[in-house]
């Protein structure tokens, strides 16, 4: 049994400095991951502080049109919530296909953002792994590499993130809004997270004590209402994405792509926004043959090992396949 302090916030503010304050305590969401992990020796806090009730469960349109939706909204609320299901389904697809209804009634929105990679070596303390432990080796490399990154992945670490909302987020276009020891900010939600480079013991640009207030979708257009998510995975439910896409598209009356937003999972250490197939995209009609041009323009840069080398064929395959839908959902 290890020792640790519980506490419930009175509000944000004392959240964070309570946080700050202590170089060894975190915050508690819905504790799905969190909980796992202390139970596994993989985290070690010496004190949890309870964000779960403060009062930032709104989902609320914003006066711009957009919509901004509380860090501790539950996942299945935010699923089923009107305004997400009409506006923006490539989010509300992408929260359904996540973990299990049980999971996602307890899961809160930054906790969802948070949470680690599914990596099985940095699950096992017996294992080296540079995220768990930096400098102790990866154990993934040269081991059972099946579920790790073809894109950004470094000498340190190839492990990828494993949430299926933040892919979502990220082709939305959302932003996320922090509260720290030094105040407010507001970051693109794809600078959220980080690629594992030589520190792949920080998942994110956040510094310690700073507190997920919110996510933020821009206004909704004609796009975002046309916008899907797709994973595959080993299993029908309740298993995470080998490989997964989101993408909404823009359409003129002729038929070419005028904007396109796309982003991958499964493949990187974070939510991967293809940029290049984006690039190829607009100005292209939207056909089989621009689909496939866009998907092999952003695999291009793809590393693979001897596990997961189907990761790019499948990404290929996915992306055509979700670009395919939402153009003929569009007729
Ligand atoms: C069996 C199983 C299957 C799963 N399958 C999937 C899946 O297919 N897809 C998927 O996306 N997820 C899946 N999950 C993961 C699940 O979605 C996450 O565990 C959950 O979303 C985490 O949210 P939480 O609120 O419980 O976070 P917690 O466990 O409470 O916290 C996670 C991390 O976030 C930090 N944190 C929490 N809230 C905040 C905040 N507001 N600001 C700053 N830091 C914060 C915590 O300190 C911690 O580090 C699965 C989980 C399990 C157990
Ligand atoms: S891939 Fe990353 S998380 Fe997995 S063992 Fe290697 S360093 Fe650890």
């Amino acid at each position: 049994m290890i020792p640790f302090e519980y506490r419930r916030a009175a509000d944000a503010r004392e959240a964070v400095a309570t946080v700050a304050a202590r170089p060894d305590a975190v915050f508690l969401g819905g504790g799905t991951n969190l909980v796992d992990h202390m139970k596994l020796g993989v985290a070690t806090p010496d004190m949890l502080v309870d964000v779960s009730r403060l009062p930032l469960t709104e989902v609320e349109e914003t006066p711009g049109g957009g919509l901004r939706i509380g860090a501790t909204v539950r996942n299945s609320d935010l699923a089923a919530h009107p305004l997400v299901r009409q506006r923006y389904p490539a989010l509300a697809r992408a929260l359904l296909s996540g973990a299990s209804g049980q999971l996602r009634n307890a899961a809160t929105t930054g906790g969802n953002l948070l949470q680690r990679t599914r990596c099985r070596y940095f699950q096992d303390v017996t294992t080296p792994c540079n995220k768990r432990e930096p400098g102790s080796g990866c154990a993934a490399i040269g081991g059972w590499d099946r579920h790790h990154a073809v894109l950004g992945a470094s000498e340190l670490c190839i492990a990828v993130h494993p949430s299926d909302m933040a892919v979502g987020l990220v082709a939305l276009d959302a932003t996320v809004h922090v509260l720290g020891p030094d105040g407010a900010r507001t970051l693109p939600l794809s600078d959220l997270h980080r690629l594992p480079g030589d520190a792949p013991e920080r998942d994110t640009v956040l510094a310690h004590g700073e507190l997920i207030t919110a996510v933020e979708l821009p206004p909704a257009s004609g796009m975002t209402r046309r916008s899907t998510y797709r994973k595959v995975r080993e299993r029908a439910s309740y298993a995470f994405a080998l490989v997964s896409v989101a993408a909404a598209l823009d359409l003129d009356d002729g038929g070419v792509v005028r904007d396109a937003r796309i982003a991958l999972g499964g493949v990187a250490h974070k939510p991967w926004r293809a940029e290049r197939a984006e690039d190829v995209l607009r100005g292209a009609p939207a056909a089989e043959e621009s689909f496939r041009l866009a998907a092999d323009a952003e695999l291009a840069a793809a590393e693979v090992r001897d596990g997961n080398a189907y990761k790019v064929p499948l990404a290929r395959n996915t992306m055509v396949a979700v670009l395919r839908d939402l153009t003929e959902a569009r007729r």
